[in-house]
Protein backbone atom coordinates (compact mmCIF):
# COMPACT_ATOMS: atom_id res chain seq x y z
CA UNK A 1 0.00 0.00 0.00
CA UNK A 2 1.08 3.32 -0.91
CA UNK A 3 0.11 7.07 0.25
CA UNK A 4 -2.94 6.22 1.53
CA UNK A 5 -4.71 2.88 3.07
CA UNK A 6 -7.25 0.59 1.00
CA UNK A 7 -10.04 -1.09 1.44
CA UNK A 8 -10.38 -3.71 -0.81
CA UNK A 9 -12.98 -6.10 -1.82
CA UNK A 10 -16.23 -4.10 -2.59
CA UNK A 11 -15.52 -2.18 -6.32
CA UNK A 12 -17.51 -4.48 -8.24
CA UNK A 13 -19.79 -5.26 -5.75
CA UNK A 14 -21.04 -2.01 -5.71
CA UNK A 15 -21.34 -1.75 -9.36
CA UNK A 16 -23.47 -4.51 -11.20
CA UNK A 17 -23.66 -3.92 -14.31
CA UNK A 18 -26.27 -6.96 -14.77
CA UNK A 19 -28.87 -5.08 -13.33
CA UNK A 20 -31.78 -6.74 -14.98
CA UNK A 21 -34.00 -8.37 -12.29
CA UNK A 22 -36.12 -11.46 -12.34
CA UNK A 23 -38.41 -9.28 -14.26
CA UNK A 24 -36.09 -8.73 -16.54
CA UNK A 25 -36.11 -4.80 -16.49
CA UNK A 26 -33.00 -2.75 -15.63
CA UNK A 27 -33.77 -0.09 -13.19
CA UNK A 28 -31.90 3.42 -12.48
CA UNK A 29 -29.62 3.17 -10.36
CA UNK A 30 -29.58 5.47 -7.27
CA UNK A 31 -26.41 7.77 -7.06
CA UNK A 32 -24.26 7.03 -4.43
CA UNK A 33 -24.27 10.85 -3.07
CA UNK A 34 -26.49 13.81 -2.66
CA UNK A 35 -26.87 15.52 -6.03
CA UNK A 36 -24.88 18.22 -5.05
CA UNK A 37 -22.10 16.49 -3.56
CA UNK A 38 -20.19 17.36 -6.54
CA UNK A 39 -20.39 21.36 -6.17
CA UNK A 40 -18.58 23.14 -7.07
CA UNK A 41 -17.29 21.18 -10.16
CA UNK A 42 -20.04 19.58 -11.20
CA UNK A 43 -23.57 21.22 -10.40
CA UNK A 44 -26.55 20.09 -8.37
CA UNK A 45 -28.69 21.08 -11.77
CA UNK A 46 -26.27 19.03 -13.92
CA UNK A 47 -26.64 15.92 -11.69
CA UNK A 48 -30.42 15.85 -11.42
CA UNK A 49 -30.79 16.05 -15.38
CA UNK A 50 -28.13 13.71 -16.31
CA UNK A 51 -29.28 11.30 -13.71
CA UNK A 52 -32.86 12.02 -13.32
CA UNK A 53 -33.69 12.82 -17.32
CA UNK A 54 -31.05 11.59 -19.65
CA UNK A 55 -29.84 8.65 -17.64
CA UNK A 56 -33.37 7.42 -17.07
CA UNK A 57 -34.21 7.78 -20.69
CA UNK A 58 -31.73 5.46 -21.50
CA UNK A 59 -33.41 2.82 -18.86
CA UNK A 60 -36.77 3.19 -20.58
CA UNK A 61 -35.77 2.83 -24.00
CA UNK A 62 -33.47 -0.43 -23.18
CA UNK A 63 -36.36 -1.97 -21.44
CA UNK A 64 -38.76 -1.46 -24.16
CA UNK A 65 -36.60 -2.65 -26.40
CA UNK A 66 -36.21 -5.74 -24.42
CA UNK A 67 -39.75 -6.47 -24.05
CA UNK A 68 -39.97 -7.65 -27.47
CA UNK A 69 -37.20 -10.01 -27.15
CA UNK A 70 -37.92 -11.87 -23.49
CA UNK A 71 -34.87 -14.14 -24.37
CA UNK A 72 -32.42 -11.76 -24.91
CA UNK A 73 -33.71 -9.79 -21.93
CA UNK A 74 -32.25 -12.72 -19.79
CA UNK A 75 -28.84 -11.87 -21.28
CA UNK A 76 -26.34 -9.87 -19.05
CA UNK A 77 -26.18 -6.18 -20.47
CA UNK A 78 -21.90 -6.65 -21.20
CA UNK A 79 -23.15 -9.89 -22.99
CA UNK A 80 -25.22 -8.25 -25.46
CA UNK A 81 -23.09 -4.72 -25.76
CA UNK A 82 -20.50 -7.46 -26.87
CA UNK A 83 -22.28 -9.02 -29.07
CA UNK A 84 -24.56 -6.55 -30.79
CA UNK A 85 -24.20 -8.67 -33.85
CA UNK A 86 -26.46 -11.35 -33.08
CA UNK A 87 -29.41 -8.73 -31.31
CA UNK A 88 -31.93 -9.01 -33.79
CA UNK A 89 -32.00 -5.44 -36.21
CA UNK A 90 -35.37 -4.56 -34.67
CA UNK A 91 -33.63 -3.50 -31.40
CA UNK A 92 -30.20 -3.52 -32.48
CA UNK A 93 -29.81 0.10 -32.27
CA UNK A 94 -31.80 0.17 -28.87
CA UNK A 95 -29.93 -2.40 -27.43
CA UNK A 96 -26.43 -0.06 -28.31
CA UNK A 97 -27.52 3.15 -27.80
CA UNK A 98 -30.02 3.21 -24.46
CA UNK A 99 -27.97 -0.59 -23.08
CA UNK A 100 -24.70 1.40 -23.97
CA UNK A 101 -25.83 4.50 -22.37
CA UNK A 102 -27.36 2.43 -18.96
CA UNK A 103 -23.84 0.55 -18.98
CA UNK A 104 -21.52 3.69 -19.58
CA UNK A 105 -23.73 6.27 -17.02
CA UNK A 106 -23.81 3.17 -14.23
CA UNK A 107 -20.63 3.14 -13.86
CA UNK A 108 -19.72 6.91 -14.24
CA UNK A 109 -21.84 7.64 -10.93
CA UNK A 110 -19.98 5.13 -9.18
CA UNK A 111 -16.73 6.69 -10.02
CA UNK A 112 -17.36 10.05 -8.76
CA UNK A 113 -17.45 11.81 -5.20
CA UNK A 114 -16.43 14.55 -3.08
CA UNK A 115 -12.57 14.63 -3.30
CA UNK A 116 -11.06 12.65 -1.23
CA UNK A 117 -7.54 11.92 -2.28
CA UNK A 118 -5.47 10.31 -5.12
CA UNK A 119 -5.40 6.96 -6.61
CA UNK A 120 -3.85 4.36 -3.86
CA UNK A 121 -2.19 0.64 -4.29
CA UNK A 122 -1.47 -1.10 -7.86
CA UNK A 123 -3.26 1.96 -9.04
CA UNK A 124 -0.55 4.37 -8.64
CA UNK A 125 1.85 1.86 -9.98
CA UNK A 126 0.11 1.74 -12.78
CA UNK A 127 -0.36 5.02 -13.56
CA UNK A 128 3.27 5.80 -13.09
CA UNK A 129 4.36 3.10 -15.20
CA UNK A 130 2.29 3.87 -18.22
CA UNK A 131 2.24 7.24 -17.90
CA UNK A 132 4.91 8.54 -15.76
CA UNK A 133 2.54 10.35 -12.95
CA UNK A 134 -0.60 11.32 -12.23
CA UNK A 135 -0.48 14.68 -13.79
CA UNK A 136 0.41 13.17 -16.92
CA UNK A 137 -1.73 10.72 -16.61
CA UNK A 138 -4.74 13.61 -15.92
CA UNK A 139 -3.55 16.04 -18.83
CA UNK A 140 -3.76 12.28 -21.57
CA UNK A 141 -7.30 12.25 -20.22
CA UNK A 142 -7.83 16.07 -20.24
CA UNK A 143 -6.24 15.68 -24.28
CA UNK A 144 -8.27 12.85 -25.60
CA UNK A 145 -11.71 14.04 -24.30
CA UNK A 146 -10.93 17.46 -25.94
CA UNK A 147 -10.50 15.31 -29.02
CA UNK A 148 -13.73 13.41 -29.33
CA UNK A 149 -15.77 15.23 -31.83
CA UNK A 150 -19.60 15.63 -30.33
CA UNK A 151 -20.79 13.02 -28.41
CA UNK A 152 -18.98 10.66 -26.36
CA UNK A 153 -16.69 9.14 -23.74
CA UNK A 154 -13.32 8.77 -22.60
CA UNK A 155 -11.72 5.48 -21.20
CA UNK A 156 -9.40 4.28 -19.00
CA UNK A 157 -8.27 0.48 -19.54
CA UNK A 158 -6.71 -1.69 -17.75
CA UNK A 159 -3.99 -2.57 -19.90
CA UNK A 160 -1.76 -6.23 -19.10
CA UNK A 161 -1.33 -7.07 -15.96
CA UNK A 162 -0.24 -3.59 -14.35
CA UNK A 163 -0.68 -0.99 -16.92
CA UNK A 164 -3.30 0.58 -18.44
CA UNK A 165 -4.70 2.45 -21.52
CA UNK A 166 -6.53 5.51 -22.99
CA UNK A 167 -9.23 5.20 -25.67
CA UNK A 168 -12.58 7.52 -26.62
CA UNK A 169 -15.34 6.36 -28.11
CA UNK A 170 -18.58 8.02 -29.86
CA UNK A 171 -21.80 8.38 -28.90
CA UNK A 172 -22.41 5.84 -26.08
CA UNK A 173 -20.25 3.27 -27.56
CA UNK A 174 -17.50 1.65 -24.93
CA UNK A 175 -15.33 -0.94 -24.13
CA UNK A 176 -17.58 -3.05 -22.97
CA UNK A 177 -18.61 -3.32 -27.33
CA UNK A 178 -15.18 -5.15 -28.04
CA UNK A 179 -15.56 -7.21 -24.91
CA UNK A 180 -13.12 -5.21 -23.12
CA UNK A 181 -14.06 -3.90 -19.19
CA UNK A 182 -13.15 -0.04 -18.61
CA UNK A 183 -11.67 0.50 -15.25
CA UNK A 184 -13.59 3.63 -15.62
CA UNK A 185 -14.99 6.90 -17.93
CA UNK A 186 -15.38 10.34 -18.32
CA UNK A 187 -18.60 11.43 -20.05
CA UNK A 188 -17.98 14.17 -22.62
CA UNK A 189 -21.38 14.87 -24.24
CA UNK A 190 -22.76 18.13 -24.00
CA UNK A 191 -25.56 17.30 -21.74
CA UNK A 192 -22.72 16.52 -18.68
CA UNK A 193 -21.33 19.89 -18.63
CA UNK A 194 -23.23 22.89 -20.63
CA UNK A 195 -25.31 24.36 -17.93
CA UNK A 196 -22.18 25.29 -16.42
CA UNK A 197 -19.95 24.87 -18.72
CA UNK A 198 -21.41 25.76 -21.59
CA UNK A 199 -19.23 24.88 -24.88
CA UNK A 200 -15.54 25.09 -22.54
CA UNK A 201 -15.22 20.84 -22.53
CA UNK A 202 -11.68 20.82 -21.23
CA UNK A 203 -12.72 23.26 -18.43
CA UNK A 204 -15.45 20.60 -17.43
CA UNK A 205 -12.85 17.58 -17.45
CA UNK A 206 -10.06 19.53 -15.63
CA UNK A 207 -13.66 19.54 -12.76
CA UNK A 208 -14.50 16.36 -13.37
CA UNK A 209 -10.97 15.17 -12.34
CA UNK A 210 -11.37 16.80 -9.26
CA UNK A 211 -14.24 14.58 -8.38
CA UNK A 212 -12.97 11.13 -9.47
CA UNK A 213 -13.38 8.36 -6.78
CA UNK A 214 -9.91 7.31 -6.36
CA UNK A 215 -10.85 4.58 -3.83
CA UNK A 216 -13.63 2.87 -6.00
CA UNK A 217 -11.80 3.43 -9.11
CA UNK A 218 -7.86 1.99 -7.12
CA UNK A 219 -10.51 -0.85 -5.40
CA UNK A 220 -11.68 -1.71 -9.41
CA UNK A 221 -8.73 -1.99 -10.67
CA UNK A 222 -7.68 -4.25 -8.42
CA UNK A 223 -10.25 -6.38 -8.87
CA UNK A 224 -10.04 -6.29 -12.32
CA UNK A 225 -6.05 -6.84 -12.82
CA UNK A 226 -6.08 -9.53 -10.25
MN1 LIG B 1 -24.31 11.35 -20.11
Amino acid sequence: MTRRNLIVGSALAAFQLNAQNAASTVTLPKLPYALDALEPFIDARTMEIHHGKHHQTYVDNLNKALATQPELAKQPLDQLLKNLSSVPDSIRAAVRNSGGGHANHSLFWQTLGKPKGGPVGKLVKAIDKSFGNQAAFEDKLRVSGLSVFASGWVWVLPSGSDGLSIETSPNQDSPWNAGKTPLFGLDVWEHAYYLKYQNRRADYLAAALKVVNWDFVSARYEDLSK
